[in-house]
């Protein structure tokens, strides 16, 4: 059993399994969420349940967050009940939420100050990668501090040190990107498989194999195909991503078109109530779009 005790703040769909997995390989975790009950699993485990991440803090060597929007992060980090005010010179932080690089360089700034360390570490692979231990981890900040974390990361997937504070923001940005493009593809070509009258499974089984193989028509097509539209990775939260990369983009005075296409075409979803569904419920909200019916009444 490792003696380094883990604080864990955010245990949602991410953070459950997350910090699970550290549980699992032997650590000692404090956690604590807004929603008490969605920490329940890990406390059955043997996990010690905090209020506020202020306690945590008080509790814990090493601390990572996982929470929902910046805002949660700025509270997490900065408020009275917040890490900052609780922590003890030495320590380490880590948010693998996906929010502003700019975010993440403050609470780097404000850890000198109270001389703790600070590492940004989103992540990537979906609720079945938090799961199976095989999330893409993109960290910025010291690279001695990424070091130190590096054996946790590694129960949670594959850590890759991409240089300066935000730097693992930025590298999330140009991940979702990627992905808005992908999943207007991925749910524009079975909105047309279905026009067309094809066998969807069939279809998916042959063009998974050729050039438009990813992640997407692996996990998500599937779940669309079943008729499941639960999260996963909520609308709610990549349309936050999306608009984020787009507000760095226009600092830099970067025109994304394809970005800025699939980022109103998700926030049309959100406007159908598809918000707190997966990222996947945009091929329904294409489905309204084009007054198609698919579904038994
Ligand atoms: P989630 O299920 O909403 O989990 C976030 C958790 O943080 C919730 O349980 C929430 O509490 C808690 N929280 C928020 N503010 C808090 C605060 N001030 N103090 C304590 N707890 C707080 O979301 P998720 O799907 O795990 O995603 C988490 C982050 O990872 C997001 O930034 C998301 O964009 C990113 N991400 C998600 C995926 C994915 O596939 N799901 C993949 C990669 C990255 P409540 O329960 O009270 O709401």
């Amino acid at each position: 059993m490792n003696d380094v005790k883990i604080g864990w703040i955010g245990t949602g769909v991410m953070g459950e399994a997350m910090c699970s997995r550290l549980i699992d390989a032997g650590y000692k975790c404090c956690v604590s969420n807004r929603t008490k009950s969605k920490a329940d699993s890990l406390v059955a485990k043997g996990a010690t349940f905090y209020k506020t991440p202020f306690r945590v803090a008080k509790e814990c060597d090493i601390v990572f967050t996982m929470v929902g929007f910046p805002k949660d992060v700025e509270q997490v980090y900065f408020s009275d009940t917040g890490l900052l005010e609780g922590s003890k010179p030495g320590q380490i932080f880590c948010d693998m939420t996906t929010t502003k690089p700019s975010i993440a360089t403050r609470i780097y700034s404000s850890s000198k100050t109270y001389e703790v360390e600070f590492v940004d570490a989103p992540v990537s692979g979906g609720d079945i990668g938090a799961k199976n231990g095989k999330l893409s981890i993109m960290a910025g900040g010291d690279k001695a501090i990424y070091d130190k974390l590096k054996p946790l990361f590694d129960i949670m997937g594959n850590p890759i040190y991409e240089g300066y504070s935000g730097s693992g923001q930025h590298t999330k940005m140009a991940n979702q990107i990627a992905i808005a493009g992908i999943m207007g593809g991925v749910c524009e070509s079975l909105l047309y498989a279905t026009k067309m009258g094809l066998n969807l499974s069939v279809m998916l089984e042959t063009i998974r194999g050729g050039a438009a193989a990813c992640w997407s028509l692996d996990n998500l097509a599937p779940r669309i195909i079943k008729e499941d539209f639960e999260p996963g990775f909520y609308v709610d939260h990549f349309v936050k991503d999306m608009k984020i990369a787009l507000e760095e983009a226009e600092k830099v005075n970067l025109n994304l078109p394809t970005l800025k296409l699939v980022e109103s075409l998700y926030e049309e979803a959100q406007k159908q109530g598809y918000g707190k569904n997966g990222t996947q419920a945009l091929f329904l909200a294409l489905v309204n779009m084009n007054n198609i019916k698919i579904y038994e009444e």
